[in-house]
């Protein structure tokens, strides 16, 4: 099969020939049809992600046909539509038995644990409990964008964040995730302030829900700006880029017995994230955590976006062939993209 390799951090990605896999014991192998390009995916090939070893395939946000079944899967068939959660679950680590499968004890992640999602094919582990169906009228573009940004945004704002109608909700950071948080916080009701450094990325948000739309190049102290126009601060708020200015600045933006919900990821390459604790217990503030979301709470979420009443879709601004994929990856460390790019190995 073709795929994307990378034999060095850092250094150029290319696309060649490299072996099939084949389907583990409870596993498949996935006919790739559509995945999405993330920052997750820099991050491990500048070398960020300890789970990688050398030569690897990145790759996470996936979805398309089972073309090979393992001898123990007994849910899923060649020619079934799927998609699956970033965070592959065991099944049955105690984590898995409570049905936190997102924070799985023995948990395996296509692109970085092992080869992902880059590639024509690509092998993904415990198919009976991770995998998840795509509706026929979903499109392969719109599902590989789920698995990723979309399921975890949802899980961060619906899930850990528990919002509700009415309340304020701060997104700093609209890249993907980012993007999909204003979305669905604006779709339950919310009202969304957007703060990002990019026009474009503020332009989008707007056009998914957010109220407010802060540029943070125009302001000396973002979380100041959103405590003036939440009048206090926001009831729940996000950092979906993952950075130290953007937590600090996510955690100063809440009022009191606000909800932070850490998204971004903060690559332990760049060491531990200072977070203002002091006003986290003055202001009883509550600081969680998000990973991705379990397959088995995908359900609700799909039913939504049948509705209508989300639209993953609108986040998907390119597609582009596998050949394409190593410049993309190298261009996202300078300038990231507003809007999700999904690559279709096919084309
Ligand atoms: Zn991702
Ligand atoms: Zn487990």
């Amino acid at each position: 099969m073709r795929a994307v390799v990378f034999e060095r951090y850092g250094e150029p990605a290319e696309v060649r020939e490299v072996a099939d896999p084949r389907p583990p014991e409870h596993g498949v192998v996935v006919r790739v049809e559509a995945t999405g390009l993330c920052r997750s995916d820099w991050h491990g090939w500048q070398g960020h992600d300890p789970d990688i070893t050398l030569p690897h395939v990145p790759g996470h946000e996936l979805a398309g046909v089972v073309e090979a079944v393992g001898p123990r899967v007994t849910r899923w068939r060649a020619g079934d539509r799927v998609t699956v959660p970033f965070v592959c679950a065991c099944g049955t680590c105690p984590a898995c038995a409570v049905g936190d499968q997102q924070v799985c004890e023995r948990q395996t992640q296509p692109g970085f644990t092992h080869w992902g999602s880059f590639a024509q094919y690509v092998a993904l582990d415990h198919a009976d409990v991770n995998l998840v169906a795509v509706p026929r009228e979903m499109s392969f573009a719109t599902a590989a964008s789920l698995g990723c940004r979309f399921a975890t945004a949802f899980r961060a704002v619906v899930q850990q964040g528990r919002v509700a109608a009415g309340e304020w909700v701060a997104v700093h950071g609209c890249g993907g995730v980012g993007l999909s948080a204003v979305m669905i916080a604006a779709a339950s009701g919310a009202r969304v302030v957007a703060v990002d450094v990019s026009p474009g990325a503020l332009e989008l948000a707007r056009r998914f829900g957010a109220a407010e739309c802060v540029d943070a190049t125009g302001v000396p102290d973002t979380a100041e700006r959103v405590r003036e126009l939440t009048g206090g601060g926001a009831h729940l708020s996000l950092d979906a880029l993952g950075s130290p200015t953007t937590c600090a600045a996510s955690v100063d933006g809440l009022r009191r017995r606000g909800r932070h919900v850490q998204v971004g990821l903060l690559p332990s390459a760049a060491g531990t994230t200072p977070v203002p604790m002091a006003r986290a217990i003055a202001l009883e503030l509550e600081l969680l955590g998000s990973h991705g979301m379990a397959a088995h709470a995908y359900p609700p979420m799909l039913e939504l976006v049948r509705a209508g009443v989300l639209r993953p879709d609108l986040l998907v601004t390119s597609t582009i062939p596998l050949a394409a994929v190593p410049d993309a990856l190298a261009a996202m460390g300078t300038a990231p993209a507003a809007g999700v790019t999904v690559a279709e190995p096919w084309s």
